[in-house]
């Protein structure tokens, strides 16, 4: 739940013990009006859009390991609750596909596979999906981070480019990189905007200690949650 929202149940718990308080004390002219059953939507940039967030990989499935043995199953559940935050603080409606360090199969064949379609299940109501990962590479020098998308879907691509331009910008990457096609399972098999974010690479020692950081994630979060809100924009004009 978003710090806006929490605020949001905060006042209207207020608001209605003000009311029945009001209540008490007056004679009965009115009915009172009965509170609202879901708190108020944010209104914002990407209200009425549904957000799935995929934190890559997790239970058995660690994913990539850095220098400091933390496992990219970790840091992307990190990122993916702080992103749900920024994408709520923005109007959207956000499904995370796991909320804990948990795999979306259970053990027997094709594990993997299932795992990856229960992702796609969860995105059944979604306009948009968002996979987070962290990267690897032989050498520890590549570093920044990079979006992929599906060959042949044009608004994947658009959603990309925003996402990439609205990263290097916050993140100021050494070798700032474009946003590039990639073949996933996740990917072949959505039909709305998805993308997956590699937010940088556990690789690089150095980018590996930021990635840990929460300050960083929460950057790396609102860089993601802004180049949505970018696309969302254009997609409706
Ligand atoms: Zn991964």
């Amino acid at each position: 739940m978003g710090k806006v929202r929490r605020l949001l149940w905060g006042l209207l718990a207020v608001a209605v013990v003000a009311a029945g308080t009001a209540f008490l004390h007056k004679p009965v002219t009115t009915a009172p009006q009965p509170a609202p059953a879901t708190p108020t939507p944010i209104p914002g940039p990407l209200t009425g859009v549904t957000v799935c967030v995929d934190p890559g990989h997790g239970g058995y499935d660690g994913g990539a390991y850095g220098a400091s043995g933390r496992a990219e199953k970790e840091i992307n559940l990190a990122v993916a609750r702080q992103l749900a935050d920024a994408l709520e603080e923005r109007g959207a409606r956000v499904i995370l596909t796991r909320d804990t360090d948990t795999a979306l199969a259970d053990e027997g064949p094709e594990r993997k596979r299932r795992d990856l379609q229960a992702r796609v299940d969860a995105a059944a109501e979604a306009d948009i999906f968002l996979s987070i990962h962290m990267n690897e590479y032989r050498t520890a020098a590549e570093s920044g981070p990079q979006v992929f998308y599906r060959q042949g879907q044009a608004d994947s691509r658009l959603l990309a480019g925003f996402l990439q331009q609205s990263m290097n910008a916050a993140l100021s990457p050494a070798r700032p990189r474009s946003a590039h096609t990639g073949e996933y399972y996740l990917l072949e098999h959505l039909q709305i905007p998805a993308v997956l974010v590699e937010c940088g690479f556990l690789s690089n020692p150095a980018e590996e200690q930021k990635l840990l950081d929460a300050d960083y994630q929460r950057r790396v979060a609102e860089s993601i949650a802004e180049g949505v809100a970018e696309f969302a924009g254009m997609k409706s004009e």
